[in-house]
């Protein structure tokens, strides 16, 4: 299996860095040829504005949104739950918004980069908390129906997933604590 990482813009080697340490083959995608080899994608956290800007600089915005309709598996972490949600609150105006999971984001919701923090997470059926790192995070206002809600933090979305596509708010990336990746790189999504 391929597993791409957007490599624009953003914390992309550090989602590298987990998949090689779980021993899956990990592809910079940064051009549409790229992105056509890949299996599994993963949308890094960074600037959600400027990683929008970079796709359509790169023409990825098209092809991107082809994949995610042939149903692509796609994890967006934090920047890239904003790109893979349905509508933008607090974005730029021309911000591309992929729609792969029905919901409504607000930009930096949870504070500015002092407010970060790290708080322990029940994930899905998991019975050990995952540890929810949250740096300028977006707050999921609404989801849709067809959403399933893997995680919650004070009774909102954190992590969620609509067909093949995850996303959290938070970056799993930046914890000890492979789970997240591992979940996404082993499920059987074509089910
Ligand atoms: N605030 C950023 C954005 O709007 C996301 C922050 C992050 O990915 N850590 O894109």
């Amino acid at each position: 299996m391929k597993v791409g990482v957007l490599a624009l813009q953003g914390a992309f080697s550090l989602h590298e860095q987990v998949l090689n340490r779980l021993g899956v083959a990990a592809v910079q995608v940064r051009t549409p040829e790229e992105l056509a080899e890949v299996d599994r994608l993963v949308i890094p956290g960074g600037e959600s504005t400027t990683i929008s800007k970079l796709l359509e600089a790169n023409h990825l915005g098209d092809p991107l949104a082809d994949r995610l309709d042939d149903g692509l598996p796609v994890l967006g972490t934090c920047a890239g739950l904003i790109l893979l949600a349905t509508a933008v609150m607090d974005g730029y105006e021309d911000q591309r918004c992929f729609g792969g999971v029905d919901m409504t984001v607000r930009r930096n919701g949870y504070g500015r980069q002092s407010d970060s923090f790290t708080v322990p997470l029940r994930i899905h059926e998991w019975e050990i908390p995952f540890p929810g790192v949250f740096i300028r995070a977006p707050v999921v206002e609404s989801v849709g129906e067809g959403v399933e809600v893997l995680a919650v933090l004070d009774r909102v979305p954190v992590m969620c997933r609509q067909n093949s596509v995850v996303v959290s708010s938070f970056h799993p990336e930046l914890a000890t604590d492979d789970r997240v990746h591992r979940w996404f790189i082993e499920q059987d999504w074509s089910t």
